[in-house]
């Protein structure tokens, strides 16, 4: 009888059912994706990259959520993953009976359920500020350079490293004279 109210087992099924709900909303993401790609397919102005690219974010931040959903049944059942080999272990173990890596010292469930987002394809957020800084840096400059340019500019000059679009968009470019 007393099962029946197991509150570890109420956990382990909701736990459960969260997995469910993401896996559904990442086939529904996928569903979205492929919608996407078929409008530029149909479409070759539509600009989708963007609405495609968010869709893959998500998909990737659920896959985290049931990693971490994943461990924490594994948790309530008593067991924990070795981050190095994937074996089972017993909560208890301090190093991993397969292949002897130690395991943290804390068996807090949210030290035990940790996950590495970038093993997902999660994206640390890191990269996307250099891209900010160029965009601000391009509308700085109001002098754009005409591409014919570079061809006018003497092949001569000391500097080898003027090919191609090396040079930054808002390069006074004065050094150059007729
Ligand atoms: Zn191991």
């Amino acid at each position: 009888m007393a099962a029946l109210f197991d509150p570890k087992k109420n956990q382990i099924a909701a736990f459960q059912k969260a997995i469910e709900d993401n896996s559904r909303l990442i086939g529904q993401l996928f569903d979205e994706i492929g919608k996407l790609y078929y409008r530029q397919y149909r479409d070759m102005n539509a600009d989708v990259s963007r609405d495609i690219n968010a869709r893959c974010e998500s998909i990737s931040h659920l896959y985290v959520d049931n990693e971490i959903l994943r461990l924490k049944i594994l948790y309530e059942r008593g067991f924990k993953e070795c981050k190095n080999c994937k074996k089972e272990n017993l909560l208890e173990h301090q190093y991993c009976s397969a292949c002897g890596s130690k395991f943290p010292e804390s068996n807090d469930i949210n030290v035990v359920t940790t996950v590495d987002p970038e093993r997902f394809g999660v994206i640390v957020p890191e990269v996307n500020k250099v891209p900010e800084e160029n965009e601000v840096k391009q509308t700085e400059g109001a002098t754009a350079m005409p591409e014919g340019l570079y061809d006018a500019i003497p092949q001569e000059t000391e500097e080898p490293q003027v090919t191609g679009g090396t040079i930054p968009a808002d390069d006074p470019m004065t050094e150059p004279t007729d």
